[in-house]
């Protein structure tokens, strides 16, 4: 019989991938990932693309640099740009992707029994202390936020949250959901960071 502990292998080290405009390494899945496919050059938005991968830092300045020239001088035959610039990509494609990557990435949390949902099962996971962190819909009433924010707190635990009760809800075919609770994982890691892209660049929307 399969068990929770199954995974408790030692620690794999997370893939790590270099960056083509910056030189520097980072976690695979906080990289994004570009690949010519078909001849042309296209945003690989779950890594699962097959061909060869260029990887570029969820950063401003690497996306600018790499539409400025970085792609072109990588990809030597006459593949078509995905994109004008780095402006054009960050509002068109890469903010909607990474807010439909979101939704995937919760889905398959809770599909794996990682992600937990509502607030009896939630707080339950962060009194045996199993809680990464709280997901709080932006929505929540105040006295609920700083409930959870108080709780999390206590316990040294990160509160994050994008989305409204409504989304929450309606992503598992439930009804709405104030509260979210992620146990610790590779799913987890990849939520964060997708939640942290996501903030950043909406940011720079404004
Ligand atoms: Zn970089």
């Amino acid at each position: 019989m399969p068990t929770e502990t199954q995974n408790s292998t030692p620690e794999k080290k997370a893939p790590q991938r270099r960056c083509i405009c910056c030189r520097s390494n980072g976690k695979k899945h906080a990289l994004l990932r570009f690949v010519v496919f078909q001849n042309t050059l296209c945003f690989d938005l779950r890594g699962k693309l097959p061909g060869r991968g260029f990887y570029v830092c969820a950063q401003g300045h690497c996306l600018e640099k790499a539409f400025a020239g970085g792609f072109k001088r990588l990809v030597k035959h006459e593949a078509t740009e995905i994109a004008p610039n780095a402006e054009t990509f960050i509002r068109d494609m890469l903010i909607p992707g990474l807010r439909k990557r979101y939704g995937e990435c919760l889905l398959a949390g809770y599909q794996s029994h990682q992600l937990l949902l509502g607030a009896d099962s939630v707080e339950k996971a962060a009194q045996e202390d199993r809680l990464a962190c709280y997901v709080i819909a932006t929505d929540a009433s105040e006295s609920s936020r700083q409930k959870y924010q108080l709780n999390a707190e206590r316990k040294g635990l990160e509160c994050c949250g994008l989305c409204d009760r409504a989304f929450y809800g309606k992503l598992f075919g439930k009804s709405d959901k104030v509260v979210l609770g992620w146990l610790p994982g590779q799913l987890y890691e990849e939520f964060i960071t997708l939640e942290d892209s996501i903030r950043k660049f909406e940011e720079t929307q404004r």
